[in-house]
């Protein structure tokens, strides 16, 4: 049996972070790293159905970690994204509010505006109050009456994001299992004995980066349930006319107030030229039904025509969804990423309900496990 200083569970954006921030922290004298997935590729869930935006963090409650890891995870992904060559649209982000929605009164989206940018002043991200004028230099086919642009978000193409982690964590020395579903976890003189469907391991700390099942993880390393995740997909159609398609230039999302679940449905641009609209929310019970009863297209026509009247449902075609991994909390408020030390003997650390903004967190997430007592005082960076 094999034998590793520290098994990540998980080959999503943030297992591979982790894997490569723990390496890159110990050249000198580095350490077994096992990152055990039971797909054949990393990305396969949620890492690689998103929007691909990485966020500035100020959609967040203030002061949490959400808002904070999203702030200097976002730096962190644009300034890697081009070194490593990942593709990235940089064009900014604006979030409007529509001239229909005025006329129907729903001026409080207006003060969600406000919130924004109460909280981009608070976290000293650069952002833009635009006029319409404004809003017409930028995004000529735009039907907005004002909103606000953030210059410093950006698109990544979040498969090549997730791929090039990987292959640094790689080069670092860290092995990878693909093909390999966690099925059991027990411990067994000081360490973990991990089991896969096909192999057993050894790891002296388990950190367990999961997504949507980190709460069945969590629940295998302490034996009993602590977390409950349920799943809520976000659903995407693709805008295939091709005069349309380019019509918007970036992301374009609408105002909220501020209980909304999520940041809502938005012109979703990607680096190569595709153009989404998503994500919806729909509660679904199994986490890995990524398509049954899919929303029809209507629903997504309804959300943006009034910041593009020519759209209409022949423009559109089904194209994926991912799934968030959504923590239940008693009072239904909205929750924070929790990272969690666990159990101290053996080590174990739980990633739970890293929704959405967690792509654009990752690598600052990772720089946060890594700096955890637990883990430097074991591993003590050379
Ligand atoms: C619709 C949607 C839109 C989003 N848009 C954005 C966005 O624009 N910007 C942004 O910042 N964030 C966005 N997010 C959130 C972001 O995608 C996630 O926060 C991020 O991808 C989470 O990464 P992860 O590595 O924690 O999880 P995952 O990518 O889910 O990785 C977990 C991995 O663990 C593996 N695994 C699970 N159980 C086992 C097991 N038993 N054995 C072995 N392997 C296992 C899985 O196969 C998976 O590969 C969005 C999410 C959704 C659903």
């Amino acid at each position: 049996m094999d034998s590793y200083d520290v098994s990540i569970v998980g080959a999503g954006v943030v297992g591979c972070a982790i894997a490569r921030e723990l390496l890159c922290r110990r050249r000198a004298a580095p350490i077994r790293i096992l990152v055990i997935e039971q797909h054949e590729r990393p990305g396969e869930e949620t890492s690689g159905r998103n929007s691909g935006v990485l966020h500035s963090g100020i959609h967040e409650p203030p002061f949490s970690l959400k808002e904070r890891l999203a702030l200097e995870g976002c730096r962190l992904a644009t300034a890697y994204a081009l070194e490593h060559d990942v593709p990235l649209l940089k064009a900014g982000m604006i979030i409007a509010v529509s001239m229909e929605d005025v006329r129907r009164g729903l001026w409080r989206d207006i003060s969600m505006l406000w919130r924004l940018w109460f909280n981009a002043w608070r976290t000293k991200t650069r952002v833009r109050f635009m006029t319409p004028s404004a809003l017409r230099a930028c995004e000529p086919y735009l039907h907005a009456c004002c909103g606000i642009a953030i210059p410093s978000v950006s698109v990544i193409d979040s498969h090549a994001f997730v791929e090039s982690l990987k292959t640094e964590s790689e080069a670092a020395g860290a092995e990878f299992a693909f093909n390999n579903r966690v099925i059991g976890v027990e411990e067994a003189a000081g360490s973990y004995l991990i089991s896969t469907d096909r192999q057993q391991i050894q790891a002296t700390c388990l950190i367990n980066a999961a997504g949507l099942y980190a709460d069945d993880i969590a629940a295998l390393g302490m034996s009993y349930k602590k977390y409950v995740i349920s799943p809520l997909r976000g659903e995407y159609y693709e805008l295939v006319t091709p005069e349309k398609k380019r019509l918007i230039g970036r992301p374009v999302y609408p105002a909220l107030p501020r209980q909304a679940i999520g940041k809502g449905i938005h012109f979703s641009p990607r680096p190569n030229g595709q153009m989404y609209l998503g994500p919806n929310e729909m509660p679904i019970t199994d986490k890995a039904d990524y398509s049954s009863r899919r929303t029809p297209p209507g629903l997504f026509v309804e959300a943006l025509q009034k910041f593009l009247p020519s759209l209409d449902e022949r423009d559109l075609r089904w194209a994926y969804s991912g799934i968030r991994p959504r923590v239940v909390t008693k009072s239904r408020a909205k929750s924070d990423f929790i990272i969690s030390v666990d159990r101290e003997e053996p080590l174990l650390i739980n990633l739970i309900g890293i929704e959405s903004p967690g792509l654009s967190a990752a690598l600052a997430l990772a720089w946060h496990v890594c700096d955890l007592p637990s883990l430097r005082s074991r591993f003590p960076s050379a």
